[in-house]
């Protein structure tokens, strides 16, 4: 199949690039390995940032000052002044197809308070803010006719004999057939990585790094992948997010003891740095939102009232909420000029998998939806505008054809998936010391030399999703591995990334 612009990922930057795209007058076409409406953009609660002149003290200099702050010196401070200054228009664009924001009394859109963010400037819809933006973007993909194909997983690019990306291999994952679409520009939008942490991240289980494993085996640069955000209320047991609004909206943190012990409001790598130490020392640290109140609680946070009911046993209203930091963001990702444009000639990037050099060694709560927007947008522009310059052209086979490999199945790969996870979370977490460094990348050394032990058991063509998985543990343990050695090569502690002397 052809087209001019081929998106990966159905997510909130792959639905707006698409959007923009389709503005451009060009033919699009997205893929998807999820159904669009599931793509983790729908879990995103506490808000989109944006300096909308409605609180006085709150203005764009202030956003672009604390999005550098947080940043530590890692951002590109021409594309976070553009990304702030472009985020009133973007929360009213958003508002204009039709996202239902929570309103002020006197209408206006209703704002919040982030951590490390010096003003309420987190634009919300209850805590429901990613899918509503999410659906919203979908119903208006829809509207435009852009053709929006689901179940398609991405197993490499596709490049023309001059090193050109023109589009990409994908896995039907319904036939169980490989298929190949040309492109004249192709969009990378399929978020980020924080799944390689198992089951001690926030994330969707989909949340595998594939885009980003696919670009680096095609030779693309990536950019600050040692900076994973560990965010500093996942429910204990379940690691399930409860927003940072909870915190925002005046939620204390509290150990065993029932003392405060932190700066609830600071930027999340440093409230997870202070549970961290509070946790070594053998205490049990709980949020504690009761003293909101139960209207507040079922007004401003109805869904983490129900998430803690419903995964940790407790109500909100009277009971401390158990919590732990967890792997909640990944600020790494394929490095993009200003024009989302990557190292490879054709290939464009945005969202989660992309690094635009705004989050540095530590994203601000409510800037990625924001991100994911301003660059999605940027992304489909600049991908629409390549696609009129170029004639449509062909690609031989990639060179590695992963799935033409013979699999003898002696080692179940979850029990590894399992395994790796726990391993990163405890070694390649909040904070880190280099021989446990070492030993993660031994382990993942070995594991990748095991690959051909491992492979898909169910031998079913159709709907085979026991291959997919094994697809994206492929995908995690390629992504885990730069992950590591850039943990390894960065001495210094500098944000979401802690080294400790041994
Ligand atoms: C619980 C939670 C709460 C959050 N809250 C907020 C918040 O309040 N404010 C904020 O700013 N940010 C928040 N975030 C972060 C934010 O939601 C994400 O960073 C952002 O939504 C990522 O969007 P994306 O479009 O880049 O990726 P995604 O929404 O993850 O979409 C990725 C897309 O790529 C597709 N894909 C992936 N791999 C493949 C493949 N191999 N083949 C084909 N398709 C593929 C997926 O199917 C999906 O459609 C939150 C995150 C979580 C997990």
């Amino acid at each position: 199949m052809k087209t001019d612009v081929l998106i990966i990922g159905a997510g909130g930057a792959g639905l707006t690039a698409a959007i923009a795209a389709k503005e451009e007058d060009v033919d699009v076409v997205v893929l998807t390995k999820e159904y669009p409406t599931r793509s983790q953009t729908c879990m995103a609660q506490g808000g989109i940032n944006a300096a909308l002149g409605n609180v006085e003290e709150d203005s764009i200099e202030a956003h672009i000052q604390n999005t550098l702050k947080s940043a530590h010196g890692l951002a590109n401070e021409e594309t976070v002044r553009y990304m702030c200054s472009e985020a009133p228009a973007t929360v009213a664009w958003l508002d204009s197809i039709g996202v239902c924001f929570s309103r002020s009394e006197d209408a206006k859109i209703a704002q919040r308070r982030l951590g490390g963010a010096s003003a309420a400037r987190s634009c919300y819809a209850q805590d429901y803010t990613g899918l509503k933006i999410l659906h919203t973007l979908y119903d208006k993909a829809l509207s435009l006719d852009i053709e929006i194909k689901n179940e398609k997983i991405l197993l490499e690019l596709l490049k023309d004999e001059n090193d050109m990306v023109c589009g990409a291999l994908m896995l039907d994952l319904r036939s169980g057939q490989k298929e190949r679409y040309f492109a004249k520009s192709v969009i990378l939008a399929t978020g980020g990585y924080s799944r390689i942490y198992g089951k001690n991240s926030t994330n969707s289980t989909k949340a595998t790094g594939d885009g980003i494993a696919v670009a680096k085996r095609a030779g693309a640069k990536l950019l600050h992948m040692e900076f994973v955000q560990f965010h500093p209320t996942g429910l204990k047991n379940s690691s399930i997010l409860i927003s940072e609004s909870a915190r925002g909206e005046g939620g204390y943190i509290l150990n065993s003891k029932g003392e405060r012990f932190t700066n609830e409001l600071a930027p999340r790598d440093e409230v997870s740095r202070a549970i961290d130490a509070e946790i070594k020392k053998g205490e049990e640290i709980f949020l504690d939102i009761r003293h909101l109140g139960e209207q507040f609680i079922d007004e401003g946070l109805p869904q983490e009232r129900k998430l803690a009911k419903l995964y940790e046993n407790v109500d909100p209203v009277y009971d401390l909420i158990p919590i732990k930091p967890v792997a909640h963001y990944t600020m790494g990702g394929i490095e993009v000029d200003n024009n989302s444009q990557t190292n490879l000639e054709g290939l464009f990037a945005c969202g989660e998998c992309s690094n635009h050099r705004v989050h540095g060694a530590n994203r601000l709560g409510g800037n990625s939806l924001l991100e994911i927007a301003v660059f999605g947008k940027e992304a489909g522009k600049n991908a629409a505008k390549r696609a009129k310059t170029m004639e449509s052209h062909v690609a031989a086979s990639p060179k590695d054809d992963f799935l033409e490999q013979e699999f003898t199945k002696e080692i179940d790969f979850y029990v590894l998936r399992q395994m790796m996870g726990d391993l990163l979370y405890n070694k390649v977490g909040i904070v880190r010391r280099e021989s446990e460094l070492r030993e993660a990348e031994a382990f993942i050394e070995e594991t990748k030399k095991k690959l051909p032990l491992m492979g898909a058991k169910d031998n079913s063509l159709r709907y085979n999703t026991d291959l997919a998985e094994f697809l994206e543990f492929r995908n995690m343990l390629d992504v885990a591995e730069v992950v590591i050695k850039s943990a390894l090569s960065r001495k210094e502690s500098v944000g979401a990334h802690t080294m400790e002397q041994e």
